[in-house]
């Protein structure tokens, strides 16, 4: 059974296209990603998806329910983090998650099971206010609040942005065990390597969906050889391969740049690598040289 399914749908800004024809299907239990850079369009996608705003075009159903029709009854069924921290940083951590189990006529004790991995990490400063606590305890209480009243699909809106390398990982690990105990979860993201952890991705890029498949696929679906090619100068070794007219591809990642060749049989002995979610990402949204 599906647990969400979006058909065609398109969002506009003023005259602004920011949602293009948007499509997919998720399963009941699946691990869903959406990944792209900022201003792709995913958070007005989330916020279609939760029934905050409406589509101009198109339907969304989450467990058979519509968007537009059935909204009560999907705010009942849906948890929601979005992008910036929900918390009313004025409220203590206590408050805050006794505030989101009250909205949904729950008690904290009632779901306490759900929770109690993520929130007993923050337990010991039940009593902070939510504003003064770090990035990812922050993130730990924006999700337990978004899981009080036991939701059956979990939507995740950049949950990991701005949050450090090891409560990224942390979160990643937490959002495995609560698919383990049977909920749906769509989570956003612009990082490249959080795609991985997903059961299947959409990658977006300018409010339109580019390519969705599990991640090993994509990875396999990467046509060339690629290359990794250092230098000291990355700037002039950008220019020497944009005039090389054998370069098809050339794609500057940290320190080196990937290549990709028209001929693969003159590749002047340049080290082959391995692609990765980026790799074709980058194939997929920028023209070719
Ligand atoms: P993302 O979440 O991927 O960063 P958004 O959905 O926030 O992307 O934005 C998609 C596009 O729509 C961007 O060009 C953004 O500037 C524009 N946009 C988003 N929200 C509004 C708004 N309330 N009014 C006008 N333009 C908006």
């Amino acid at each position: 059974m599906k647990s969400l399914i979006v058909n065609n749908v398109s969002k506009s800004y003023k005259r602004k296209s920011a949602l293009k024809d948007i499509s997919f299907e998720v399963e009941k239990g699946e691990l869903f990603g959406v990944i792209g850079p900022d201003g792709a369009g995913k958070s007005t996608l989330f916020r279609i998806m939760t029934t905050l705003i409406l589509a101009d075009k198109g339907e969304v159903k989450i467990e058979g329910y519509d968007v537009v029709k059935d909204y009560k009854k999907i705010r009942n069924i849906v948890g929601y983090m979005p992008g910036r921290f929900s918390l009313y940083q004025d409220l203590t951590v206590r408050e805050n998650i006794e505030f989101f189990a009250a909205v949904f006529n729950t008690t904290v004790e009632e779901n306490y099971h759900l929770v109690k991995d993520i929130y007993s990490q923050i337990e010991p400063f039940e009593k902070r206010k939510a504003g003064a606590l770090s990035g990812g305890m922050k993130q730990k209480l924006a999700l337990s609040c978004a899981l009080i009243h036991k939701p059956e699909v979990l939507f995740l809106d950049e949950p990991t942005t701005g949050v450090d390398p090891i409560s990224r990982k942390e979160f990643w690990n937490m959002l495995k065990n609560l698919q383990e105990k049977g909920i749906t979860i769509i989570v956003s993201t612009p990082y490249m390597d959080e795609a991985t952890l997903c059961n299947r991705i959409a990658l977006i890029n300018e409010g339109e969906f580019m390519d969705i498949n599990t991640p090993q696929e994509l990875i396999r679906k990467f046509p060339k050889k690629l290359y990794s090619l250092n230098s000291d100068n990355l700037l002039n070794l950008m220019n020497i391969l944009r005039e090389d007219p054998n370069v098809e591809t050339s794609f500057s990642f940290g320190h080196s740049i990937h290549v990709t060749l028209n001929d693969e049989t003159k590749h002047n002995g340049y080290q082959e690598i391995e692609p990765s979610i980026e790799d074709y990402f980058m194939r997929l949204s920028k023209p070719q040289n």
